[in-house]
């Protein structure tokens, strides 16, 4: 984002200002200094020069002579000779009618050597302080001398360079800030008929939907002033400067109405507050969100300042914020579904060459659950492939395999796995596959390989829903335990042992049935009883147990009972299958990876 600022002077300039000063004394001072010059002579030539009556008057330092002559040589202002003990002197000056002075009267005027051996070396040295500040200030981040001031950039319309055509989906949310939008456009229209805008409105949403860019966006669109900060640039070293900030930044704000304030990852200051918990521990963070408060409730929402905040704690949020008067519209940016996620791929295939013919549903549907922001790196990662193929556009294959990368990591080519080790992971993937397979109304088999990953897999298997899934069944939840155990299961069947690739499935596993049991209510001995509480719903893992200990103990042998059964489940259908499964894992350790359409063939042809 570009951001429209008075521009700074560079270092540059300063030393410029200082050459030039130097320049200047030297052209106009040094010369004059130059004349004043002093030449020293030797005792003997001041005697034989008194007795030549050329001197014209004398003057006696504390060890020296100086004198002047009546013809002086060009450049020398006086003479200097040393002292000699010499009685006679007097008499013979007297003589040679010189002049006796007490000051010897020099060419330099008196305020051009107050000046060189004053002013000028202390306008130096403060010349010299000023500059060491300004690149301590810089050093500091503008901090050092000015307390308190907002460094809230200003972002003029059209300089942010986003609009609403570069988000893509969130068409709610686009069509809520559309409005806010329109009322700063056109005030009059809402006023006529008494309509008065929310002051703030919060979006929230999980990272990387687009929260930021949305309100980019909103920058792009509105063409008025759009004050942008992050919660995080409130948070101080003193005590009492977040709390100057909020102040500055809406007394800016107010003056430029009308406008937009936004204020990015606002948890970061709108935590809840505590109750007097620790020894002045949060203070600061607690006086900001004051401020903010107060300020919130202080201004004029009809002047035309809209405050637009992003968070993805929402749960988090102090109540007080979210009160009628303040962030009382909530703008939910979720998760994109599969038109979301195709539109927003193709959003960013704009910006690169990607060959006819690419087929951008598929992706879509290899993508289910993930952001913007990971859809975006999809496409990245595929330019990056292209070209590192040395190829000129972005192909089907570049696509498919830059999801890989972004679920699993980049292929790990050079990692040697012996023989043994190897059977054991072609049979485990097949575990899965083969469950899948064989259980009605699971999403279809993808991709099956053994190519190991950064990520630290050693191989997977991709299933991809034919269409979006908004609702799970219990059916569909049983299913999912099944395929997860089937890839131990296989193990079990095949090489009768256990091996540490199933960790990932076994913690997938756990957590699907604790859902179905604590919050789907899909178990028969609990029924539709809440045992946990989600407390953020954008981060997965954040739940809560809300039920007795004798409770949450029967929970956990429920969760053991449930997915042991699955477990029982796959093994019974991989030894059921049993030749099926080793010619398909002997195929797949010869090929590393299989498609989704030959692994249907070979089962076809099998039954
Ligand atoms: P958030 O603030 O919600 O965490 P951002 O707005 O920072 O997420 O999104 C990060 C990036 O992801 C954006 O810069 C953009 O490239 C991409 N992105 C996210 N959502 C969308 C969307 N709906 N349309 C297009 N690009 C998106
Ligand atoms: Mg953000
Ligand atoms: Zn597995």
């Amino acid at each position: 984002m570009k951001e429209a600022k008075s521009p700074k002077k560079p270092l540059i300039t300063y030393y410029l200002i200082a050459m030039i000063i130097l320049m200047l004394l030297n052209a106009l001072v040094f010369p004059s200094l130059m004349a004043s010059r002093v030449k020293e002579v030797g005792y003997d030539e001041f005697l034989t020069m008194v007795e030549n009556k050329q001197v014209a008057q004398v003057a006696m330092d504390s060890d020296q002579l100086l004198f002047t002559t009546h013809e002086q040589e060009k450049g020398v202002s006086y003479y200097q000779a040393g002292l000699w003990p010499d009685p006679d002197l007097t008499q013979k000056l007297v003589e040679s009618g010189a002049s006796f002075g007490a000051v010897i009267p020099t060419q330099d005027s008196p305020l051009l050597s107050f000046i060189m051996s004053w002013v000028f070396p202390i306008l130096f040295f403060v010349f010299i302080g000023q500059l060491l500040s300004k690149l301590m200030q810089k050093k500091l981040g503008g901090n050092a001398m000015q307390f308190g001031k907002s460094h809230a950039k200003i972002y003029v319309e059209s300089q942010t360079g986003k609009s609403f055509a570069d988000v893509a989906g969130q068409d709610e949310a686009k069509e809520a800030l559309h409005e806010i939008v329109d009322f700063l456009h056109n005030p009059d229209k809402y006023k006529d008929i008494g309509a008065s805008l929310p002051k703030g409105a919060l979006l929230v949403g999980p990272p990387g939907t687009g929260k930021t860019l949305l309100a980019k966006a909103v920058a792009g669109e509105a063409k008025v002033p759009f004050f942008s900060i992050s919660g995080s640039e409130f948070v101080e070293m003193f005590v009492g400067m977040g709390a100057a900030k909020v102040r500055d930044l809406f007394k800016q704000a107010q003056e430029k109405a009308p406008c937009i304030v936004f204020i990015d990852e606002i948890d970061t200051i709108g935590k809840k507050r505590d109750s007097g918990t620790g020894i002045g521990g949060n203070d600061e963070r607690e006086q900001t969100l004051n401020q903010l408060l107060t300020e919130m409730d202080g201004f004029d929402g009809a002047k035309g300042v809209v405050i637009l905040a992003a968070t993805n704690r929402p749960d988090s949020l102090d109540k007080a914020l979210l009160r009628p008067g303040r962030f009382d519209r909530r703008i939910p940016v979720e998760l994109p579904d599969l038109q979301g996620r195709i539109a927003i791929l193709k959003v960013h295939a704009r910006n690169v060459k990607v060959a006819s013919g690419v087929d951008f549903d598929t992706i879509g549907r290899a993508t289910s659950g993930a952001s913007g922001a990971e859809l975006a790196n999809i496409i990245n990662e595929a330019a990056l492939r292209a070209v590192r193929q040395g190829r000129s556009e972005v192909s089907q294959n570049d696509l498919e395999e830059s999801v890989e990368v972004v679920i699993a990591g980049y292929q790990r080519k050079g990692m040697v796995i012996n023989e043994k080790e190897k059977r054991i992971i072609a049979s485990h993937e097949i575990g899965h596959a083969l469950v899948a397979a064989r259980l009605k109304d699971a999403a279809p088999v993808h991709k099956i390989t053994i190519i190991p990953r950064t990520s630290g897999a050693l191989g997977y298997t991709m299933q991809i829903e034919e269409d979006e899934r908004f609702l799970q069944s219990r059916e569909d939840l049983l299913g999912q335990l099944c395929i997860l155990t089937g890839g131990r299961a296989a193990e079990e069947v095949v090489f009768g042992t256990m091996t540490s690739g199933a960790s990932n499935d076994i913690e997938k596993a756990t957590s699907i049935a604790r859902a179905m049991i604590t919050r789907f209510g899909m178990s028969d001995t609990f029924g539709m009883v809440a045992l946990e509480t989600v407390n953020n719903p954008y981060l997965s893992s954040d739940a809560s147990l809300v039920c007795s200990q004798e409770m949450a103990a029967k929970v956990d042998q429920e969760v053991q009972q449930v997915i042991s059964q699955a477990h029982q489940q796959a093994k019974a259908i991989l030894s059921k299958d049993r030749a099926l499964l080793d010619r398909l894992s002997a195929y797949l350790l010869e090929k590393e990876t299989i498609s989704g359409e030959t692994f249907m063939e070979i089962l076809a042809a099998q039954d």
